[in-house]
């Protein structure tokens, strides 16, 4: 059995939620990560793309309110709030990087607290959503998540901030670590949260099948943007990301001054 139910999704969004993100920078203390990064999440799903180092989970964090930033993101029209949990309320959830589950705690209990914010009835008929999203979590809602697999815990942190009822879902690279039929599975299910109408905004180095909008960010700023399908015909994003890379070549913008200079 898959880990999502494939048809009918129950957890479907408005299909409308959209993100415009203008001038964004954000680091930590003095230090600036991100710089001036200018991009839009529409409907659908659409992949951040870079080096280690380039500021992509710095760029979700200050999207999550978990580091301040500066400039401006609307949420549909409206000015996202600062604090981390009024964002959650206001409609965004992420998953973070590394899963962050409560390991000596059971599955139930990790989705529990996805669903904090909201009030006991409504959160129990929203757990009742997500168990039936996910048939495998009720059949290991007594298992501690600190003892399944990776994959296994992955699902368990993307249903925990399902439980919120999000209308953007931001991952982290969660295909990160994973073994390749689960990676399957993983991007399938995040294709589908799109398809079903919740906004999905990842993080992820597996492009090609990720089939979405995709941005480049490198050391902070955006260098490329198109759809993913495009991004991986060009021989600049392959050299630097999918897997053709010349051992010396490490960035996207490295692989550019390459091709320039040996024209
Ligand atoms: P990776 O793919 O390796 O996760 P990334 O693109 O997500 O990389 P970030 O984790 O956002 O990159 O890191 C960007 C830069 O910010 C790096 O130089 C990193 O050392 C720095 N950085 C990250 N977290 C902190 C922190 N808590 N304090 C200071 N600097 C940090």
């Amino acid at each position: 059995m898959m880990w999502y139910r494939p048809q009918a999704f129950v957890l479907g969004g408005s299909g409308k939620a959209q993100l415009r993100v203008r001038g964004l920078s954000a680091g930590y203390g003095p230090f600036e990560v991100i710089r001036q990064l200018n991009f839009d999440v529409l409907p659908g799903l659409t992949v951040i793309l870079g080096p280690n180092g380039a500021g992509k989970t710095t760029l979700l964090r200050a999207l999550s309110g978990q580091i301040p930033m500066r400039g401006e993101v609307l949420l549909d029209g409206e000015d996202l709030p600062e604090k981390a949990h009024e964002i959650v309320k206001a409609g965004m959830a992420l998953v973070p990087e590394g899963r962050q589950l409560f390991p000596q705690m059971t599955v139930l209990e990790n989705l529990e607290l996805g669903g904090w914010l909201q009030k006991p009835n409504i959160r129990q008929e929203r757990l009742e959503m997500v168990l039936q999203d996910f048939p495998k979590l009720r059949e290991r809602a007594t298992q501690l998540a600190g003892t399944m697999s990776g994959g296994e815990q992955q699902m368990v942190a993307i249903a925990r901030a399902m439980m919120s009822a999000p209308r953007l879902l931001m991952l982290d690279e969660p295909s990160l670590g994973l073994a390749p039929r689960m990676v399957d599975e993983l991007l399938a299910m995040t294709r589908r949260i799109a398809d079903q109408g919740t906004t999905v905004l990842m993080v992820e180095q597996n492009v090609r099948k990720a089939l979405a909008v995709a941005y480049v960010i490198e050391r902070g700023v955006l260098v490329a943007h198109g759809s993913s399908k495009l991004l991986a015909r060009s021989s600049v994003i392959q050299e630097a990301y999918l897997g053709a890379a010349a051992s010396d070549t490490r960035t996207a913008s490295q692989a550019l001054e390459k091709t320039v200079r040996s024209t």
